[in-house]
């Protein structure tokens, strides 16, 4: 089942009931037992997953998910929604997601090494082929990809490497960049503030949250909280954020770090212009939208509201920049990185940064004209917009 309600497409846009037929359901479906054998009495085994979910505008693009409740209808649900952000954003591919049912913190460096090599013995067809191009997600990193390009030495079949090994300077930051350039152009084209008088808090300060506050601040923004999984730190008047950069980046988290304490539950309430749910999924939900304080939100994380709580939030008038457009920046940034490895090219920090931005610009204007046009919701707008590109793409390619 999709996650997309085509029957509310239907009242902007027309779409076939080929294309819907199409985009209801992922192309190819991949569940395997990952096994690892430690000793001669003790096996690791993982449940993972690959969801190729439609490849109609180029090869399935999406993260390699790594955490303990990993499952076959998550990778699914975040494979569909790589479709609709490279469809939005206008790069030349799919979309699709794996995942691996392990905690990543109880693996040593040397035992997640093997792990992904084995991922790669498993899907040595789809990855060589390049049908499938993964990237981090929660729970990987650089180095695994440099890992997956280690066992394959095909420069363009994983992206988010390390820039020393075919990796692209700023893919790290580029999720966090085009979330920070998303608020900016919200304040400048919807709140009308100056973004030296606007609060910002941001829940997650993962690579995402913590680049997007990194981003903010430097930007001249206050941003009054920031939050993980330990708690958070507020000051209404702006935080040091270079000084809990630093901290979370060297201890791995908020632990210890200085400043006034506010719980999770606090921060999402908190009295800001722009809340940036940059965490995880699920956050703000039928209980706790009606809190929300900020007078507008820029979800960072994929999926962080709820159907109810959406519905909420629209109630309220409330805009909010959804996922598939905000959090655009690291498959931008993936898709230049592809770029290079296939042509050899050279790219700097400032060409990555100026991409992700051109392209978030793009979609955000998109997104706007279609908003005022039809007088939707800012996610019903993207949607339509991705659903005219793919449906567009279906016929180009004689599927529909
Ligand atoms: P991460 O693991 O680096 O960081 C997640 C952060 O959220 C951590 O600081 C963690 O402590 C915090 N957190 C988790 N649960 C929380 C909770 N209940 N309350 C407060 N904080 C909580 O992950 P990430 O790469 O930053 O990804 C964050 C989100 O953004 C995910 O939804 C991911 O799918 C999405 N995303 C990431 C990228 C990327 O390039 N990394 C790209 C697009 C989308």
């Amino acid at each position: 089942m999709s996650s997309v309600d085509f029957g509310l497409l239907r009242k902007y846009t027309e779409i076939p009931q080929t294309a819907e037929q199409l985009l209801s359901k992922p192309e190819r479906e991949i569940s395997f037992n990952l096994t690892l054998k430690f000793s001669h009495d003790q096996l690791l085994q993982a449940d993972s997953y690959l969801v190729i979910y439609n490849t109609a505008r180029g090869p399935a693009k999406g993260g390699i998910r790594i955490a303990p409740d990993v499952t076959i209808d998550e990778t699914r649900d975040l494979a569909e929604r790589m479709v609709w952000k490279t469809a939005l954003a206008r790069i030349p591919f799919g979309g699709g997601k794996s995942g691996i049912a392990l905690d990543p913190k109880r693996l040593s460096r040397f035992e997640k090494t093997a792990v992904i090599k084995e991922y790669v013995h498993m899907l040595a067809l789809e990855l060589r082929g390049g049908l499938y191009v993964p990237a981090p997600d929660m729970g990987t990193d650089q180095t695994d990809m440099a890992v997956i390009f280690g066992e394959l030495h095909i420069p363009e079949c994983v992206t988010g490497k390390p820039p020393r090994v075919g990796g692209l300077p700023g893919r790290k930051e580029a999720t966090g960049r085009g979330v920070s350039h998303t608020v900016l152009l919200l304040l400048r084209e919807v709140l009308k503030k100056q973004p030296r008088e606007t609060t910002v808090a941001v829940q997650g300060f993962g690579n995402v949250g913590s680049h997007t506050a990194l981003f903010l601040h430097e930007a001249g923004l206050k941003v009054a909280a920031v939050s993980d999984l330990t708690g958070g730190r507020y000051n209404a008047r702006g935080l040091d954020v270079p000084t809990l950069f630093e901290h979370a980046h060297k201890h791995g988290s908020l632990e210890g770090a200085p400043g006034k304490k506010i719980s999770n539950e606090e921060l999402l309430a908190a009295d800001v212009d722009v809340l940036c749910p940059c965490a995880r999924e699920d956050q703000i939900t039928a209980d706790n939208a009606k809190d929300v304080r900020a007078r507008a939100i820029v979800e960072g994380a994929n999926g962080p509201t709820t159907p109810q709580g959406d519905a909420i939030l629209n109630k309220r008038k409330l805009p909010v920049v959804p996922d598939i457009l905000t959090n655009a920046g690291g498959v931008i940034a993936s898709y230049v990185e592809w770029r290079q490895a296939k042509s050899g090219a050279i790219t700097d920090i400032k060409e990555t940064f100026a991409t992700v931005e051109e392209r978030i610009g793009v979609a955000f204007e998109e997104m706007l004209q279609k908003a005022r046009e039809s007088k939707c919701p800012l996610r019903t707008a993207c949607q339509v917009s991705a659903a005219e590109e793919l449906v567009q793409s279906l016929r180009d390619r004689d599927w529909i």
